[in-house]
């Protein structure tokens, strides 16, 4: 094998190993094979990263720069990016098993994520209030100071780049923390950041575990955000850290999304969208539409179209043109998911295709189950993988309290040809985002997040703006 690469800590525009040399390994899925090592960051990397971003906000030429300058020199970031699009793609393949055309559509997107809140904070920078009074007021949104940022391993750039480009675009500095699963994409970034002349300390990528590496960062009392997304449990011990030096924290968690289809549905459109719902990303996905719900006058033929469209999935290597299915993440992440396939039959569920790859590689074919009670584990609990739970119903009521059984509320979808329908069920269904007929379509000016287990706060347009500066009211008397 050729020899392993090394990814290691981005910090004041260096790439450097930890402190006391640590290292951990990483793997690709799909060959079972360890290809890289990378820094494993201990507290003392983590402070190391914190001083060097402070350094860079309280010193540095960053927060200081003109709207419009900030603005290009994050343009000129997303160009290199652009750039090195198949470098990028090619490593989050190869880190997390994802169809290669898939982590180019991301490395697309995280582009964009830079391009938007780069003219966005350009575009949007306060309000202006004449009063009768005789003042006028206006606001100013500030940069917050310090960002920690902890990202998961699921859309690894994409992610990362989403909490980094609205973080910097509004002055800040920022640490990103990326999953131990996935270091490769998001070092890059780090090292694209210093390509791109962004000044040392604006984008440090600090590498490791959950524990001590993103624990230290989000403890560290010099941070003044904290930004992570992940899943429900680590995100509530997150909050408690950051709350501990009040820090604001966003938090954008799991989901168990709902996805109904009504008997008035465009049935081909319907069945398209529910599979790329749930096996797009080999289900590793938060947005998942893992609860289906059909109505029970077109669920036969819905279904056995469902069933084809899952089998026809060309399942293999990431890096063939032809796959749309491969592995899972990680060995620990099949194990996962693994043990809530092997638990449906306990439940008196009933599969009706997919599984455990027999073949022993880390692979859970595209799954369908029916006739599982709503107690069970894999019907309530988030799974993170190619595993669709199926329900019928009789009624729009029904529909709307199956979808909302849920302590998640990330998102939910519903297809219907009825248009007063699809107003009704959106505004009632309990979720942060509801797509009408079409799924994982953004748009970066609107809200995202997620209502109960699914998170805190909302980020996207003027909603990052909120979280990322410290707004001000600036009131003037003028002299008549
Ligand atoms: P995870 O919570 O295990 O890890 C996420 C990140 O947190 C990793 O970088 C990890 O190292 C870090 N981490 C873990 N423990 C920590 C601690 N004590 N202190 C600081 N950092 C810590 O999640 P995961 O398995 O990487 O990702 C899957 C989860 O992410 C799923 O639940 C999925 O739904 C969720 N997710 C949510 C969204 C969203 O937008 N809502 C998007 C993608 C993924």
């Amino acid at each position: 094998m050729s020899e392993r690469q090394f990814f290691g800590h981005v910090i004041d525009g260096e790439e450097v190993p930890s402190v006391d040399g640590a290292t951990f390994e990483v793997w690709n899925p799909w060959t079972q094979e360890v290809w890289a090592e990378a820094a494993e960051g201990g507290p003392e990397d983590a402070a190391r990263a914190v001083a060097s971003s402070r350094r860079a906000f309280d010193e540095g030429p960053w927060p200081r720069l003109g709207r419009v300058e900030r603005a290009a020199a994050i343009h000129r970031l997303a160009d290199v990016m652009a750039d090195r699009a198949d470098e990028l793609a090619t490593l989050d393949t190869r880190n997390m098993g994802k169809p290669f055309a898939q982590a180019r559509h991301d490395v697309g997107r995280s582009v964009w994520n830079f391009r938007f809140f780069a003219d966005h904070q350009r575009d949007h920078c306060g309000e202006v209030y004449p009063m009768d009074s005789g003042h006028h007021t206006y606001s100013e949104y500030g940069p917050a100071g310090v960002v920690a940022a902890v990202s998961p391993w699921n859309f690894p750039l994409m992610m990362a780049s989403w909490k980094v480009a609205p973080a910097i675009a509004w002055g800040n500095t920022c640490i990103i923390k990326p999953s131990e699963d996935t270091p490769a994409s998001v070092t890059m970034l780090g090292r694209l950041a210093t390509e791109a002349g962004l000044p040392p300390g604006v984008i440090n990528v600090l590498n490791g575990h959950g524990t001590p590496t993103g624990s230290s960062l989000v403890a560290d009392d010099r941070v003044d955000r904290v930004t992570f997304t992940g899943s429900s449990a680590t995100g509530k011990h997150l909050m408690a850290s950051a709350a501990a030096h009040l820090a604001p924290i966003s938090l954008e968690l799991g989901g168990k999304g709902a996805n109904i289809v009504f008997d008035d549905a465009d049935i081909d459109n319907a069945v398209h969208w529910a599979v790329e719902a749930i096996f797009c990303n080999s289900g590793q996905i938060c947005l998942a539409g893992s609860r289906l719900f059909v109505g029970s006058r077109i669920y036969d033929e819905f279904m056995e179209r469902f069933v084809a469209a899952a089998e026809a999935l060309t399942i293999g290597d990431p890096f063939d043109p032809s796959t749309k299915f491969s592995s899972l993440a990680s060995k620990k992440h099949f194990d996962k998911v693994a043990s809530y396939v092997d638990g449906i039959g306990l439940y008196g569920g009933k599969v009706l295709t997919g599984g455990v790859d027999p073949d022993g590689r880390w692979l859970v074919r595209p799954t369908i189950v029916t006739d599982l009670p709503l107690t069970a584990p894999a019907y309530c609990e988030e799974i993170f993988g190619p595993v669709c739970v199926v329900n019928r119903f009789e009624s729009e009521e029904e529909a709307i309290s199956l979808a909302n059984d849920t302590r998640y509320g990330l998102n939910a979808m519903l297809f219907t040809e009825n248009l007063s329908r699809a107003h009704r069920v959106a505004s009632r269904l309990r979720a942060g985002t509801v797509w009408v007929n079409c799924f994982f379509i953004r748009d970066l000016r609107t809200p995202f997040g997620g209502v109960g287990d699914s998170g805190v706060g909302r980020e996207g347009g003027n909603f990052s703006r909120e979280f990322f500066t410290e707004p001000k009211a600036i009131v003037m008397q003028i002299d008549r």
